[in-house]
């Protein structure tokens, strides 16, 4: 039995499976701080015999195995996770292999061995929700250098009539600071829920979410794209969003899976709401794979 961890800034889902994504058990904690989160988190796997662990987790993250801060949570601004052992602290509670990325990769791993992307050999999960996150597999391997991407940081064009600030602290409008929940929320003043029936809402929505697609498909070069997170469940977005790209890209990429069959190649996660903890299993899998 594996177990997997697919850690939220809401909450954290936890799920005992198997090596071939099924998962046979599984709880909800909310994240609040790490003494109140951590302690349920390990109680609900002492309940069970397990092997290996997978996180996917919120970050920024620490991956670099090197590295002397190897296993935490790093510049987030989440009271209390700030800096936090998470590898440490269930490494301390068992001593099985255990594997950290970030939760869109864990997603796109997910996807890949489980979901849309079965069978190929790269692919791209994008999630938009409260922030934007990609995770990529090229040749079947994770994308990692320094340190794991930060696809949602990408810079976008303004729109000529857009004179939203943007909400990212850092940069105000790259794609997560003008295309995420809380911009389109503070852009429009109600939230996203309350606007489905506001087509400007979504055109301007796809016009941000293609700029990075484009970038993200231009740079990669992936077989598929996985778009998820609740800003995605709006179900005039994800249509928008294609024909914005093949309108972006203008016929470039002369490949049909772009310029013929963008149905098939920009979808919703098979897993659905699951990519995330069925990613995290795999990534528990990895763990106990690279022990042997
Ligand atoms: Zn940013």
């Amino acid at each position: 039995m594996l177990g997997a961890i697919e850690a939220g800034g809401t909450k954290f889902i936890c799920a005992v499976g198997t090596s071939e994504g099924e998962l046979i058990e599984r709880v909800q904690i909310d994240t609040n701080t790490p003494e109140e989160t951590m302690p349920k988190v390990i109680r609900f796997f002492k309940k069970h015999s397990i092997t290996a662990i997978g996180i996917g987790s919120f970050g920024p993250i620490d991956i670099q195995k090197t590295s002397p801060t190897y296993g935490q949570i790093t510049s987030t601004p989440k009271k209390g996770w700030r800096n936090y052992p998470f590898v440490q602290t269930m490494q301390e509670a068992f001593q099985v292999p255990i594997e950290f990325n970030t939760d869109v990769n864990g997603a796109a791993l997910g996807e890949l061995m489980h979901g849309a992307a079965q069978g190929l050999d790269s692919c791209l999960y994008v999630t938009v929700g409260t922030g934007i996150g990609g995770g990529a597999i090229v040749r079947g391997q994770l994308v990692q250098g320094l340190s794991h991407p930060e696809m949602g940081h990408v810079p976008v064009q303004r729109h000529p009539e857009d004179t939203y600030k943007g909400k990212c602290p850092y940069h105000g409008d790259c794609v997560e600071g003008m295309a995420a929940g809380p911009a389109i929320e503070e852009r429009w003043g109600i939230s996203g829920k309350e606007l489905s029936n506001r087509p400007e809402v979504w055109e301007l929505e796809a016009y941000y979410l293609a700029q990075a697609l484009v970038q993200y498909i231009l740079i990669l070069s992936p077989e598929k794209i996985i778009l998820g997170g609740g800003v995605m469940k709006q179900p005039t977005l994800l249509p928008l969003v294609r024909n914005e790209v093949q309108r972006r890209l203008n016929g470039y990429v002369e490949i049909a899976d772009i310029t013929e069959n963008i149905d098939q190649y920009i979808v919703s996660p098979k897993l659905q709401d699951d990519a995330g903890i069925v990613g995290a299993l795999m990534l528990a899998k990895q763990a106990l794979e690279k022990e042997l």
